[in-house]
């Protein structure tokens, strides 16, 4: 499967959540190639930190922030079992190579009515991708969730007959995500039993549901 996560603002988890949920594949036994497809390469540095922390390789992570992603993510992901493409922002050519690459787009936003669920544009570009690819699957997924999250479960409900729909699973505001970004791992890697491993565990359950 090849699951992209895309939204053109920033700084709303794209790469926070691509890491994991490739770690969490990685950590099941799956091979996993991430695809790092923003030019500023936090994936790659990501990565890079990990090798130096000498933390021990979980998944194969490429560069590839150009827009022939359609045609080369395929290839990828035939020596594998999933690939996971953390999304570039605001560059609209990048972002529909990668809508024609993936099987499933995870759109992450924040839970709060004010954020705006995604640009017009994203969720344009996600039509026109559809033309080509009708059976594209699109979710939304909150995350940085407060402690507040009852509404933001709520609002996943109101949300849910929406167009893309929302992920019953959500992701909370943790400092462990932040910690694990700067120190090349992942949040199961410094607790593997608490609320952050054990949501990012339910949301892949979700995500399996939806393109096993
Ligand atoms: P994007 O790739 O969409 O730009 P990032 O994944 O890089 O977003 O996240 C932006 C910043 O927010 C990073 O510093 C990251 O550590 C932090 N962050 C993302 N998700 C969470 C979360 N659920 N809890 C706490 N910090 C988060
Ligand atoms: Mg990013």
């Amino acid at each position: 499967m090849i699951v992209a996560f895309l939204n053109q603002k920033g700084g709303v988890g794209k790469t926070t959540l691509a890491l994991h949920l490739a770690g969490e594949w990685a950590g099941k036994g799956k091979r996993v190639t991430l695809i790092d497809a923003d030019p500023q390469g936090s994936a790659l540095d990501w990565s890079q930190q990990r090798s130096r922390g000498g933390h021990p390789r979980l998944f194969g992570v490429v560069g590839l922030a150009r827009d022939t992603l359609h045609r080369e993510a395929p290839e990828l992901a035939r020596d594998v079992d999933h690939v996971v493409i953390d999304g570039p922002p605001r560059v609209a050519g990048l972002m529909r190579s990668a809508l024609l690459a993936a099987d499933l787009v995870l759109i992450p936003v924040q839970p709060s009515p004010l954020d705006g669920w995604a640009s017009a544009e994203m969720l344009t570009l996600l039509s026109e991708a559809r033309i080509y690819r009708p059976e594209l699957r699109a979710r939304f997924v909150l995350n940085r969730c407060g402690a507040r999250t009852v509404i933001a479960r709520e609002t996943a409900e109101t949300l849910a007959d929406h167009d893309p729909p929302v992920l019953r699973n959500t992701i909370g505001q943790r400092v462990i995500y932040a910690d694990a970004a700067q120190s090349g791992r992942l949040a199961f890697e410094i607790d593997d039993d608490g609320p952050a491993a054990r949501e990012i565990t339910a949301l892949i359950t979700e995500i399996e549901r939806i393109a096993p």
